[in-house]
């Protein structure tokens, strides 16, 4: 995995460092309700606590919890390489324990989903490097270069300046790699699968990934935490922002 602007995995003890000093309200906040949280301890960067190696591949969800507090500690024990939390909304949160939330779309617990783009440099194709499948095949893997990264950001601020021709609250996330675009719209929240595979084509051309718009991925991740696999925070931006944005110099944990 190829990395530009000296992005690098995070090590252990860093994660912890992080962690240590996570406000997880803050991240609360910006989402604005409660929300069923979810760790990939080290699918990626094959960095985790030794204890966990039987985990360390799949989502584990955290909403089982009363407090945030809660959920940090459980954070701080699985030092993952990264924290999500779920798009769906839930009637009742104490019956997502023991369901499997993959399933979600068809139980009658499942109110809606809040809507989301995913815009990832190693999906737009390089005027150096060649198409983003090509790339693929050589096993770039979730490398890219920093053309890309530009592309990305262009595209970042194309696609959400066309979101707000439809939508109001529509927000930007720097991803630790590429970007997120967040809609917040009530109206949003019941697309059907059909509705957001439409929405997904529409916009394909701005190098989205699909499956997290047509709500197949209904995981993302939490703003201002780590992106393990950058050594970046996961950071709000506004779109003036955006256009400026160099990774090089921006999002840095305390511990770069
Ligand atoms: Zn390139």
């Amino acid at each position: 995995m190829k990395l530009p602007y000296n992005m690098r995995l995070s090590a252990l003890g860093e994660r912890q460092q992080f962690y240590e000093s996570f406000n997880l309200k803050k991240s609360r906040s910006w989402v604005g309700r409660k929300l069923v949280f979810a760790v990939i301890i080290g699918r990626h960067s094959a960095i985790y606590p030794a204890e966990y190696v039987k985990d360390k591949d799949e989502p584990l969800i955290i909403d089982n919890y009363h407090t945030l507090k809660d959920v940090h500690i459980q954070i701080l024990k699985f030092l993952p390489e990264g924290v999500y939390y779920d798009r769906n909304y839930y009637k009742d949160f104490s019956l997502c324990h023991s369901y499997d939330l993959r399933k979600a779309w068809t139980w009658d617990n499942f109110l809606g989903q809040q809507l989301a783009f995913d815009l990832d440099p190693e999906n737009v194709d390089c005027p150096i490097h060649g198409p983003s499948q090509e790339r693929l095949a050589k096993g770039w893997g979730l490398g890219f270069c920093e053309t890309a990264f530009k592309i990305t950001s262009t595209n970042t601020v194309q696609l959400y300046d066309e979101l707000k021709k439809n939508y109001t609250d529509v927000r930007i996330v720097f991803s630790g790699r590429g970007f997120h675009i967040h809609v917040f719209d009530k109206d949003t929240k019941i697309l059907t699968r059909k509705e957001r595979k439409a929405i997904a084509s529409r916009y394909q051309k701005y190098g989205i990934d699909p499956w997290v718009t047509n709500g197949e991925m209904r995981l993302i991740r939490l703003p201002y935490s780590l992106n393990g696999l950058s050594s970046r925070v996961v950071l709000p931006l506004t779109v003036s922002e955006v256009a400026e944005f160099n990774p090089k110099h921006g999002a840095l944990p305390f511990f770069v």
